[in-house]
């Protein structure tokens, strides 16, 4: 009992040497080994064949899950995307989900917050308010757990819940870890951040110079429009939104994208398209357009085809450059912005 009790939550996010200090390992190369066999995604201790056997079963009694967290749900839609339903060991409830595109390319779609306290009307998770940041570790297991139903896993979305800036040293720290080449070894142009707008956290990853992708939520380029619809417009006006994104720009120097929720009636008209165009001045962005993914209890619709038509037909004539993404995942509300978990107290892309 007393072993138990001197076991950590998760092993996940410790580098080799303090995995061998966590368990008491007497020799180095075992650090490294057990590191190997967390990367592999194990079930338990008793698949780590180099370990003396009697280590083994010591720690697989001791320990008998690798994550602090557990799979309680897991469903599959008709575009393959499968979302994942986690608990965490305070009984606190997240989701991530896996896509796969064209290419069959796989995604992981990681939330970086148990909630959100963004509240943007649109989104599902927007709805729950904040429960808590994630810690590393719990980032990394989200992974972990997708990993084991598709080993291939080789990008990352922070586009579940949460919004990952208002959670950034946990979200880089994950980040880091993930990205170690002795490790899962994914690249970090594979790796995308998506925020709703948090300025300081733009700047301080353009001070990392951390070439991660970013993606910025945008949904609309009218000021006052979007206050009404994300209130961090409040906090984070628009001008010195483009101010930090001009900033990173010259820093990083790397394309970002801007998601582009739209809402029927709302901002897909030719005067929204025109402001869109006037806001990226300057910027060397893709605007991803994303037909709003309906929720019941929200009070948006989606835009028709054609209204999507003549709004690219806008951006055309403008010179906006966007993609047009399909929702993946829609099926099993692990589309963007579909992630809340029903509690009682208490989103994807590609
Ligand atoms: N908090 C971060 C990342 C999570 S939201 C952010 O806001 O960027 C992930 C993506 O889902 C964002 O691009 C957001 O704009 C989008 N999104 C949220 N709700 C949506 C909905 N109902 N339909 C389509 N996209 C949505
Ligand atoms: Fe939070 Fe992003 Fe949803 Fe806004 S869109 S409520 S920031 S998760």
């Amino acid at each position: 009992m007393e072993e138990l009790k001197k076991m950590p939550k998760s092993l996940y996010g410790m580098k080799p040497n303090e995995i061998l200090g966590a368990l008491g390992l007497s020799r180095a190369y075992q650090g490294k080994q057990v590191y190997q066999w967390l990367v592999r995604c194990v079930a338990g201790f008793e698949e780590m064949t180099d370990l003396p056997k009697a280590l083994r079963e010591e720690f697989a009694s001791a320990m008998p899950s690798l994550t602090s967290s557990n799979v309680i749900d897991e469903q599959t839609d008709s575009s393959g995307a499968t979302k994942l339903g986690i608990e965490l060991h305070d009984g606190a409830i997240v989701e991530c989900v896996l896509l796969t595109d064209k290419e069959n390319r796989k995604t992981a779609c990681l939330s970086s917050q148990v909630g959100c306290a963004m509240g943007c009307t649109f989104c599902r998770t927007g709805t729950m308010g904040l429960i808590r940041n994630l810690q590393a570790f719990e980032i990394i297991e989200q992974f972990v757990h997708l990993r084991r139903i598709a080993p291939d896993t080789s990008h990352i979305v922070f586009m579940g819940m949460g919004e990952p800036m208002a959670n950034f040293a946990e979200v880089i720290q994950a980040i880091t870890y993930l990205h170690d080449p002795d490790g899962f070894d994914i690249g970090l142009r594979r790796i995308t951040i998506s925020t709703s707008g948090v300025i300081p956290g733009i700047l301080k990853l353009a001070e990392l110079n951390l070439p991660v992708k970013l993606a910025v939520s945008l949904v609309t380029a009218d000021n006052r429009q979007r206050t009404e619809i994300m209130p961090v417009n409040k906090a984070y006006p628009l001008d010195e939104l483009k101010k930090a994104l001009l900033r990173y720009q010259h820093v990083v120097g790397k394309r970002f994208t801007l998601e582009y929720v739209m809402l029927h009636d709302q901002n897909t008209d030719g005067p929204s398209a025109k402001k869109l165009a006037n806001f990226i001045r300057g910027l060397d962005v893709m605007v991803n357009l994303i037909p709003w993914n309906p929720a019941a209890e929200l009070p948006w619709e989606t835009p028709g085809r054609r209204e999507i038509d003549s709004f690219t037909r806008e951006l055309d004539l403008l010179g906006v450059p966007y993609t047009r993404r399909f929702s993946r995942g829609r099926g099993v509300n692990g589309a963007c912005g579909q992630l809340a978990v029903e509690l009682k107290a208490c989103d994807t892309n590609l």
